[in-house]
């Protein structure tokens, strides 16, 4: 999308007189109603950019999640979203899709105030892409058919999708709204009951978008949102006993968390979208040099490195890493590190400073264990402690914590390979597999990679290629589910054969 959406402003200072103005949500979401947490606790919500305490959001507890799965649940028996009319869910999920596009300038707000995220971002990827997402799984609500099995001409066996009952939805902060959508989107197309658990560190547009919901005509109880932090309210959601399935975006440590609460409890199907150290390998035969060093930089830099496919490992063939190394610093020196309200600034704060100083640990341990091209740890007189600037690392071992570790932050290592086979062993050599991308104008060797690397998603001399039509998800310790695309909605269905023995 270019140019200004309609209704934000264009400049810093229009942008933060409109955050002035902002009203935060601040309740929990339970049952159609806006809800202090039971105990009555809050956590307050911080701005990574300022230090700023945006608000304080209701902290739900056990109870909360208990009452939460309990309403999703009457909602799911009392069927009037369950077993409404196709064309009804798909009424409300698509007027849903418009009135996110209506409000785009402050669900952009909350996600940027909220996580640091940059305004351009927000209003150009973050929500414009929410709101596709709600408006495709809308229309594949009457468009998805059943099947008929092969079956002796006596009988008929129909084969149907039926709604699993109670979603839970743990979500990340590094795209707040969006990761929430992709849960929601094809969980509530297929009929279900959700209750959504938002991170810790930006719940404010999740709890946004359930009043949105409300306003668009899903009943009360189909979309809950309980924010809490994640060993309080994820775990209970995880642990409750009424959940039929929970799906999961975040860090592999905590995806296996899920698994372990799902064989304590009612076995829940555990659907996990987790962590990645995705590589990027450039072969020497690729024409356009500064085409690759532009994607390298979007592989790494965008939304802070905050991507879970991010292409942290740059894997780059010898005779040519020179010259992509130099265009790649030229680029990442041109980055406008700042405001991340300012429309100017390319690279915001981390999402917060216990997740900044995560990151600088592990640019100390890169520089001790290479050589560092550029940067180097935090921005000296910066509004806050969440600022990192963008850093190189050359020469990197590929035992070096840099090589093997998620950073979750603008930090790429790179090394060199002299083959092909060396280039795949290398690439492959993670206990991750989100995503990878290949770099050559040689059709066959291309194909070739591709095919080789153990990845949901690669790439061919582009990075993070990604669309609601294609599905997303991991090999390995990344996860086993899939987002977004048709496929996304055997997460959220089962299969029931119906067998008519007619004679
Ligand atoms: P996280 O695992 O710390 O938190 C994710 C969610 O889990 C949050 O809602 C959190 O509150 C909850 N949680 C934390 N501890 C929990 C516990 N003990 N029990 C139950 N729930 C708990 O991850 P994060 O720091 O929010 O996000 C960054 C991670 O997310 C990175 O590893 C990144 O790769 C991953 N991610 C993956 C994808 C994907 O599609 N594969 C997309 C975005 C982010």
């Amino acid at each position: 999308m270019s140019g200004p959406v309609a209704g934000t402003e264009t400049d810093a200072a229009g942008w933060h007189a409109r955050a002035e103005q902002l009203a935060f949500p601040t309740e929990a979401f339970v049952d159609g109603r806006e809800v202090s947490s039971v105990e009555g606790t809050t956590r307050p919500t911080v701005d990574p950019a300022t230090g700023r305490v945006l608000a304080h959001v209701a902290e739900c507890g056990d109870k909360d999640v208990d009452a939460a799965v309990r309403a999703a649940r009457a909602a799911f028996e009392r069927g009037d979203w369950s077993r409404a009319h196709p064309r009804e869910r798909k009424a409300v999920l698509l007027r849903l899709a418009s009135l996110v596009e209506a409000h785009t300038a402050e669900l952009a707000l909350l996600d940027s105030l909220d996580a640091g995220k940059l305004i351009s971002d927000t209003t150009a990827i973050d929500v414009p892409g929410s709101a596709a997402i709600l408006a495709w799984y809308a229309e594949s609500v009457d468009k998805v058919y059943g099947e008929v099995a092969p079956t002796a001409p006596t009988d008929l066996a129909l084969i149907s999708r039926e709604p699993l009952g109670v979603v839970g939805a743990v979500v990340p902060w590094n795209y707040p709204l969006e990761m929430a959508v992709w849960k929601l989107a094809p969980a509530l197309a297929a009929g279900n009951s959700v209750v959504l658990k938002p991170a810790e560190e930006s719940p404010l547009s999740a709890l946004r978008l359930a009043r949105l919901a409300s306003e668009a005509g899903l009943p009360d109880g189909v979309l809950n949102v309980v924010p809490g932090d994640g060993p309080t309210a994820g775990r209970a959601l995880g642990l409750h006993p009424d959940v039929d399935v929970l799906t999961f975006t975040g860090s592999t440590a905590v995806g296996k968390l899920f698994l372990t609460y799902a064989g304590q409890s009612n076995m829940k199907q555990v659907w996990l979208e987790c962590g990645g150290k995705s590589a990027n390998v450039v072969f020497a035969d690729t024409a356009d040099l500064d085409a690759a060093a532009d994607g390298v930089c979007a592989g790494i830099f965008t939304n802070q490195g905050q991507v879970c496919s991010a292409n942290s490992r740059l894997l780059v063939e010898r005779t040519v890493k020179d010259a992509l190394l130099e265009r790649v610093v030229e680029r990442a020196r041109a980055i406008v590190v700042g405001d991340p309200l300012d429309p100017r600034t390319t690279m915001g704060p981390l999402v917060s400073a216990e997740h900044a100083d995560r990151v600088v640990d592990l640019v100390e341990s890169g520089a001790a264990e290479s050589r560092t091209v550029l940067g180097g740890g935090g921005v000296a007189g910066a509004p806050s402690t969440c600022f990192v600037q963008p850093t190189i690392f050359d020469d990197v071992p590929y035992d070096a914590r840099i090589a093997r570790e998620e950073v979750f932050g603008p930090v790429l290592a790179v090394f060199a390979f002299d083959d092909e086979d060396e280039a795949v062993r290398a690439a492959n050599d993670t206990p991750y597999g989100l995503a990878a991308s290949v770099w050559s104008d040689s059709l066959s060797r291309a194909h070739r990679v591709a095919r080789r690397l153990r990845a949901g998603t690669v790439s061919v001399n582009t990075v993070d290629a990604l669309d609601v039509t294609t599905p997303f998800g991991g090999f390995g310790q990344s996860g086993f589910g899939r987002d977004l695309s048709l496929h996304a909605l055997d997460k959220f269905t089962a299969l029931k054969t119906t067998w008519v023995a007619h004679g």
